[in-house]
């Protein structure tokens, strides 16, 4: 799917539908907004760009690794044949799960549990997404990325993080590019940071 459809497909997503009522009216800004636990839905401009980055098509089956308040979940699932999500907070997973079924989604599959350990079931992924910062790729996400895919994650300090594109060749060739600074919340897990 080309950028520009997947632009359009970002804003026929209301915001403000996955944020809490006192949240809620702030939707329109360009900022992280807090959704509990100490967690972000990121801002919208930032969504965008990994979305499209991102870059995934109506075939793939997509992995996203922090589920959070769903808003990034719907624009994957309104895009790619299958998304596979997976949250640590189970609060978070329960409340983003019962706004999305409201919307009627179909092809999203809800895991609770620690993503930097990825969902082997299911792997290969085309398309890997990762909303929270990690301290170092896990090579559990790589291994499961298919050949051909794709992957964005942010790598750096719990501070400031490089956001990285990841692809995998037809012949497994892996390579890493940065496309930016950003800054999430921390990555927590077996192959992330500690829960402090
Ligand atoms: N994409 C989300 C959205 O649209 O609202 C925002 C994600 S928020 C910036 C990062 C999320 O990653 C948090 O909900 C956090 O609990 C989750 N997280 C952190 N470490 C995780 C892990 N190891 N596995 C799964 N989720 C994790």
């Amino acid at each position: 799917m080309d950028k520009k459809k997947i632009k359009e497909i970002f804003h026929s997503i209301d915001r403000s539908f996955f944020l809490g009522k006192d949240e809620r009216q702030y939707a329109f800004l360009n900022m992280p907004l807090p959704i509990g636990y100490g967690q972000t839905i990121s801002q919208p401009s930032l969504v965008l760009k990994m979305t499209q980055l991102l870059l995934p098509t109506k075939e793939n089956k997509v992995l996203e690794i922090g589920t959070g308040s769903g808003f990034q979940t719907a624009i994957l699932a309104k895009i790619a044949d299958k998304v596979y999500t997976v949250e640590r907070i189970k609060q978070l997973m329960e409340v983003a799960k019962e706004k999305l079924d409201n919307m009627n989604f179909t092809n999203i599959f809800y895991k609770v549990g620690d993503g930097t350990k990825g969902w082997k079931e299911h792997a290969p992924y085309d398309r890997i997404m990762v909303t929270a910062a990690a301290s170092a790729v896990p090579d559990d996400l790589v291994n499961q990325l298919a050949k051909g895919g794709r992957m964005v994650i942010p790598v750096g300090t719990p501070n400031l993080q490089e956001l990285k594109l990841i692809t995998k060749s037809d012949d497994s060739v892996i390579n890493i590019k940065s496309v930016g600074y950003v800054r999430f919340v921390e990555l927590i897990g077996k192959y992330g940071w500690k829960n402090r």
